[in-house]
């Protein structure tokens, strides 16, 4: 029975369920189509890294043998859509059913599942088991508990896998060592060297494409080294195994003007699309461990991401998607101001930020949620706006990580689901853990008037505008018993700040 094998973009991996059980006469059908790039503006560099990586794949499959239609963007015939892309597949041969494994995004899975009736033939959606936890298994932890802590899921994973476990005991008498990771970076501390891939053909070809067809969308296009092969993305691995994971657990909290790697994998992407196996990347790392290359906070903070995190935030996805993306829990409705995409203000903290991410299409995590995420949490930026640029700035955005990241950790909109208080910082915070203030205009000691440092004012602001559901937060009772505190004159002198700063910025509603 000859059948049609959808394979997205972020399905390069070998073992990917639609390949499974390939046989001759089958065809597998891959597109880099308009209405995926388009949907969001995504960097130019995260379009050219998926685009380079899907032709690598395809070559590949046709270098073992497998038959593959590969639809370029610029083929005249490209119809822009995935479902086009099939339709004429179709008509170009004789199928019997369409494979294709579940997307990443809710929005697709809803399209696919509307394709059998529309294209009058079987389509089997298959499970994407590339997850160490699947969603089966992660239901069956979140049903019937009161809160969904994170790291009881976690303490789960690490059983169930034996990652980092002596019998049923975890490494080193403890599931955490959180604590040990939140040093500031020392002066003299010398950071990774990253490797840089150079460009094949094939990826210069693509550079040339997105160059041009994608000319105005946000992200400087070159230079381009990231891996786009799973040989390549593995020797990331390796290195950052040997260069980075040593120092990656006291530094993780860590921020420095100009340095967006820091001691950070970037590994997401490579995961995400299919080219490293986390569960294989988590084994790495704790082999590593137990010959004595990394200690154990670096490592367990490593895994903890991965296994923890990443394998979390897509059960909560799933969980609670489509209504999760509609929760407004605070009730923000101001607009992501400019600079977002522009880099152009005066808040060096946040002006480093977004010229990392348009130079790399990454920022690593404290970046995203005590930078930019902490600014559109204390401003009040509405959700949707701030989730449409976290899902087209990085090179590792697909919604189901990149949701629950943004809407449930940074912005607190899901009301509590993910997170037990908001992220909220001053600009202490960002002082104590970073050198941006000491070149910033702002003045991060000064609380009030045209000199001090925004965040300072926004945070107690934000305290203010979402008083009536956070108070009860027992987590803020002590910032709420500190804001009971406060004159009258200094919570005028707060809130005539933060509004002559929204105007400012132009998203004073
Ligand atoms: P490292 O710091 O080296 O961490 C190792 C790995 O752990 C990562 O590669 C990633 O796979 C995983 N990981 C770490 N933190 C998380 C987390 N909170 N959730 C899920 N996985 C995690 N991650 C994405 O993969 N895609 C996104 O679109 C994305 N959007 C985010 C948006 C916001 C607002 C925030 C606060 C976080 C977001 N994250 C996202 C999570 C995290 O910031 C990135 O995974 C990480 O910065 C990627 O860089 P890295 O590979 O160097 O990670
Ligand atoms: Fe950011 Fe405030 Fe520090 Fe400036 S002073 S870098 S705005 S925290």
């Amino acid at each position: 029975m000859p059948r049609l094998r959808l394979v997205l973009g972020d399905q390069l991996s070998d073992s990917i369920a639609s390949l499974a059980d390939y046989a001759d006469g089958d065809l597998i059908l891959m597109a880099e189509v308009a209405e995926e790039t388009g949907y969001v503006p995504h960097h130019k560099k995260k379009i050219a890294f998926l685009f380079s990586a899907m032709r690598h794949f395809a070559s590949r499959l046709e270098g073992g043998g497998k038959a593959v239609r590969y639809v370029r963007l610029d083929d005249p015939d490209n119809s822009g859509s995935l479902k086009g892309e099939v339709v004429r597949a179709l008509k170009a041969g004789s199928y019997e059913e369409v494979v294709v494994v579940e997307p990443g995004e809710y929005r697709l899975k809803a399209e696919f599942e509307t394709w059998s009736d529309q294209l009058g033939l079987p389509v089997r959606i298959r499970r994407d088991d590339r997850f160490i936890c699947t969603l089966d298994r992660f239901n069956a932890w979140a049903e019937g508990r009161k809160r969904l802590t994170m790291e009881y899921f976690y303490r789960e994973m690490r059983r169930e896998t034996g990652l980092l476990m002596v019998g049923d005991e975890p490494e080193g008498g403890q599931w955490n060592f959180d604590k040990d990771n939140r040093k500031a970076l020392p002066e003299d501390v010398s950071l990774p060297d990253r490797a840089f891939v150079e460009p094949d053909e094939m990826t210069r070809d693509v550079l040339t494409l997105v160059g041009d067809r994608f000319a105005d969308h946000f992200g400087d296009l070159e230079p381009f080294g990231y891996a786009v092969t799973e040989e390549d993305a593995r020797a990331q691995l390796d290195g950052f195994i040997t260069q980075g994971l040593p120092c990656f657990g006291d530094y993780q909290d860590a921020l420095k003007q100009g340095e967006a790697f820091l001691f950070h994998s970037v590994l997401a992407l490579y995961m995400n699309a299919g080219l490293l196996d986390p569960l294989e990347v988590c084994r790495k790392v704790e082999t590593a461990y137990r010959q004595g290359h990394a200690p154990l906070n670096a490592v367990e903070g490593f895994i903890r991401q991965i296994l923890g995190w990443r394998e979390y935030a897509r059960g909560i996805y799933w969980r609670f998607m489509p209504d999760y993306l509609e929760r407004n829990a605070l009730e923000a409705h101001r607009k992501l101001p400019d600079f977002y995409w522009t880099a152009d203000t005066e808040m060096a903290c946040v002006r480093d930020v977004v010229t990392t991410t348009r130079k790399h299409a990454y920022a690593h995590h404290i970046q995203r949620l005590m930078v930019t995420g902490n600014f559109a949490l204390l401003a009040g930026i509405d959700p949707r706006e701030v989730n449409a640029w976290y899902l087209a700035v990085y090179a590792d955005a697909y919604e189901w990580v990149e949701a629950p990241n943004t809407h449930g950790m940074a912005l607190f909109a899901d009301g509590g689901l993910m997170a037990t208080k908001p992220y909220a910082a001053s600009g202490s915070y960002i002082n104590k853990m970073s050198d941006h203030c000491k070149g910033c205009s702002y003045a991060v000691s000064k609380k009030n008037g045209p000199k001090a440092c925004p965040l300072n004012y926004l945070y107690w602001n934000f305290l203010m505008e979402n008083e009536e559901l956070l108070r009860g937060n027992h987590r803020l009772s002590m910032i709420y018993k500190t804001l009971d505190r406060m004159s009258d004159e200094k919570r005028e002198a707060v809130r005539g700040d933060s509004h002559r700063f929204f105007k400012r910025i132009g998203i004073e509603q």
